[in-house]
């Protein structure tokens, strides 16, 4: 199906992760990296023997998850939890990894683990009954920054997973280049994306895929370059090699990943109604739960059941703009709300009259239905960056561009 269609075993459930509804991702059996806690806090409960056989579950942060949704998927504690971390869970980012550590037979965890990547790794960890403190685990790990190469066969999944990436990665390297590039329907069998990458190889050797700092895409004819650069006041933004924005007014699609089941026709056999009649928006088939973003800053004109678009959301966009998205499983916002671009606005599902789990998304001008595919986006508005942060941001640019020349 689609996206998915090589996606390896290990990690099969990508397609759950990204409707945001299953917890447990992978199971292991082995021992923490780290022997029994040695937190100076943690003195009245009593601490699993070192031989003491463990359980890590895994879950790896989608879209539009929040830290209780995490913790509710993964049966955990979330009240202790979310109190003992002081707000430090509240911002997830796609891609974190959220652990939890049982000792096996338990079944409350005796610690959390937060990776983001970083050197340092969160962890909260049981101290009583229902208490846990915070703490931090250091990373000790070599970092190297280098090139890297994905070639798209089949897909942008299989390609950035055979790379090394994690799932949170490719959706981030996706949204790099959202703007710019529709990944469910516009990339080229062949195109070659080349990363300027840290890999981060700890005291064990083992090796994996950090921060990505620059990123070329090859998709046909044309080339994409995006360079991350943190800002003064500490943003993180990607930005083209001339120091403009990749921050545009609309999203190419609503989905961050799907496939188009359905295009835009005047007049297309309707499979409930049988009968020909035109189909005025696209389709995107994905998992129920998927989140549906805002693909621009708006305000919610319409929210609630509307006939064969089961729950139907209407968002108007600044100028003649506005977009729909029909038969969703849950309406995320209320009629008269202000929505920014990226915002989960809804969740994909299959109310009123459907076949199956999908997105039917349209797009007006002026009130009337154009192609969503094909629709000539507004490209006003682009951000910038500072005119006084330009040199500095050069200099990180002219460090980076070499490795992902070629
Ligand atoms: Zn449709």
């Amino acid at each position: 199906m689609g996206v998915f269609s090589s996606v390896p075993a290990r990690v099969a459930s990508v397609g759950a992760l990204l409707a945001g509804i299953s917890g447990a991702v992978v199971v292991s059996d082995v021992l923490p990296r780290e022997a029994a806690p040695s937190n100076p806090l943690a003195s009245p409960v009593q601490w699993p023997a070192v031989a003491a056989r463990y359980r890590t579950v895994e879950h790896e942060v989608v879209d539009g998850e929040t830290a209780s949704e995490v913790l509710k998927a993964m049966n955990a504690p979330s009240g202790p939890l979310l109190a003992a971390a002081d707000g430090r869970l509240n911002r997830l980012s796609v891609g974190d990894v959220v652990q939890l550590d049982f000792v096996e037979g338990e079944s409350t965890p005796w610690r959390l683990r937060l990776d983001k990547g970083g050197p340092q790794v969160l962890a909260l960890v049981r101290t009583g009954e229902s208490t846990y403190a915070q703490t931090q685990i250091p990373v000790p790990f070599t970092i190297e920054t280098g090139a890297r190469t994905l070639t798209v066969t089949s897909s942008l999944w299989s390609a950035a997973l055979d790379a090394g990436l994690r799932p949170g990665q490719v959706m981030g390297l996706a949204s790099i280049f959202e703007y710019d590039v529709d990944f469910n329907t516009e990339l080229l069998p062949g195109a070659i994306i080349r990363l300027a990458a840290d890999t981060l190889t700890d005291d064990a050797g083992t090796s994996r895929v950090g921060d990505i700092r620059a990123a070329k895409l090859q998709n046909g004819t044309k080339t994409y370059v995006q360079i991350k650069y943190r800002m003064a006041d500490g943003t993180v933004g990607w930005f083209k090699p001339d120091g403009t924005g990749a921050r545009k007014p609309f999203l190419r699609s609503p989905l961050a990943f799907s496939r188009v089941t359905s295009g835009f026709s005047k007049g297309r056999y309707h499979p409930i109604l049988k009968k020909s009649r035109p189909h005025l928006g696209v389709d995107f088939g994905a998992p129920t739960g998927t989140p549906v973003r805002a693909v621009a800053d708006g305000v919610v004109s319409k929210a609630g059941p509307s006939g064969g678009h089961g729950n139907y959301l209407e968002l108007d966009h600044e100028g003649p703009y506005a977009t729909s998205y029909s038969h969703l499983s849950a309406i995320l916002v209320k009629r008269g709300q202000t929505v920014h671009q990226g915002d989960v606005v809804g969740r994909v599902g299959s109310t009123g009259l459907s076949t199956g789990p999908h997105l039917h998304y349209q797009f007006f001008v002026n009130g009337t239905y154009v192609n969503p595919l094909t629709v000539e986006l507004p490209n006003n508005g682009a951000s910038e960056l500072p005119e006084a942060e330009k040199a500095d941001f050069f200099k990180v640019r002219d460090a980076v561009l070499p490795l992902i020349e070629g």
